[in-house]
């Protein structure tokens, strides 16, 4: 990883002012849509215009982008604006498409990141490009540092040199505040590894909806020291093709982007980022206890039937020596793991109770 870090070329984005702004519509919708945003987005905080052109859903039947078409919009983005344009790729096919029309930065999608195979034939397809683009790598859907550090490490192989990642969140069972979860923590490991490595945060998949969008992008920067970001716009955000719910206007952006380049933001210092990681945290513990909750529930329902007693103080008293042990094993004590989980315990029994009432 080390040789990777030093050998790592920034100088794409050392040459901007923080931070780094990618922004443009989840889709490619016509050349009209993406002209009439390009036209908005035509300003100095803008370094980047985005737009997907193949669209991976994750359920079939919903739009799947506008295809090759969608390179020809952008290139004339490229042309009147000046702005570099950008779009995801998720395979060699793409790859070589994105060449023939000389689209400047490529990603990787979040869906695309967790197979190795796809990652490998992307940058197989790049190895003759001679570093002409530059290529961002979405996280993973799911939290393996090592799945994304591996399609970093299968790009720097091939001598790919101008590379980037992209935090996008990550999935949860249950999450009420974000569609993907941010993992801050994440981030603070990556960065110690690979001090070098480009980091752009994409608040709009993150957010999944326009509330915090803001928030998560002035944290992402300054708390946590990312070099950039991705944000999606489109003109009439409600009626958009995808995300319709995460993008907004880019006057909406553009006013949010002057405000965070004259520090009008108050400066959250080092015990606040701490404070975010742990609220984070607990968030995540609320909404697996609520999973829990659930079930118990449905255990209740069950006991009521089969006429079984609500209590088993056998079987309640082994699962807390089993807890007791892995608790010792992740270093928290015994007093702690007692105290917590016969609060939960109560609580389930209370629940059930109730049922059988
Ligand atoms: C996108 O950027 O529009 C997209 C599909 O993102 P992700 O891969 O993060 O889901
Ligand atoms: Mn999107």
């Amino acid at each position: 990883m080390d040789k990777l870090n030093n050998n790592l070329d920034r100088s794409w984005i050392d040459k901007f002012n923080k931070p780094f702004v990618i922004s443009g519509p989840c889709s490619a919708e016509s050349e009209k849509q993406v002209l009439d945003i390009a036209k908005k987005l035509n300003q100095s905080y803008i370094n980047v215009f985005r737009a997907g052109i193949w669209k991976p859903r994750t359920k079939p039947g919903n739009f799947e982008g506008v295809g090759e078409d969608g390179l020809i919009w952008l290139n004339k983005v490229k042309k009147y604006t000046g702005l570099m344009v950008s779009t995801e790729i998720a395979n060699a096919e793409h790859v070589e498409l994105c060449i023939s029309y000389d689209i400047d930065i490529l990603w990787i999608g979040a869906r695309s990141t967790t197979s190795p195979f796809v990652v490998q034939e992307i940058a197989e397809s790049l190895e003759h490009d001679n570093n002409k683009r530059i290529i961002l790598i979405k996280n993973p859907i799911h939290p393996d540092i090592e799945l994304w550090m591996g399609a970093l490490e299968r790009l720097y192989e091939k001598g790919i040199r101008k590379l980037g990642l992209i935090h996008r969140g990550f999935f949860s069972y249950k999450s009420l505040k974000y569609r993907n979860n941010p993992n801050w923590d994440i981030l603070l490991h990556i960065k110690k590894i690979l001090p070098r490595i480009p980091i752009i945060c994409d608040p709009s998949h993150i957010c999944g909806n326009r509330d915090h969008i803001f928030d998560v992008s002035t944290q992402s920067i300054k708390n946590f020291k990312c070099d950039g970001l991705m944000i999606e716009t489109h003109c009439d955000p409600d009626n958009a093709w995808s995300d319709s719910k995460q993008q907004i206007h880019p006057n909406h952006l553009l006013n949010f982007l002057k405000k965070i380049q004259n520090n009008e933001f108050e400066y959250k210092k080092e015990i606040d980022s701490l404070r975010i990681l742990i609220d984070e945290l607990d968030e995540n513990v609320i909404s697996i206890l609520s999973k829990r909750m659930e079930i118990s529930k449905k255990l209740g329902v069950l006991k009521k039937k089969l006429n079984i007693n609500t209590l088993q103080p056998n079987r309640w008293k082994l699962i807390m020596e089993n807890y007791i042990e892995i608790g010792k094993n992740f270093g928290i004590s015994k007093e702690l793991i007692e105290n917590i989980f016969n609060v939960l315990h109560k609580e389930s029994i209370k629940i059930q109770n109730k049922i059988r009432e």
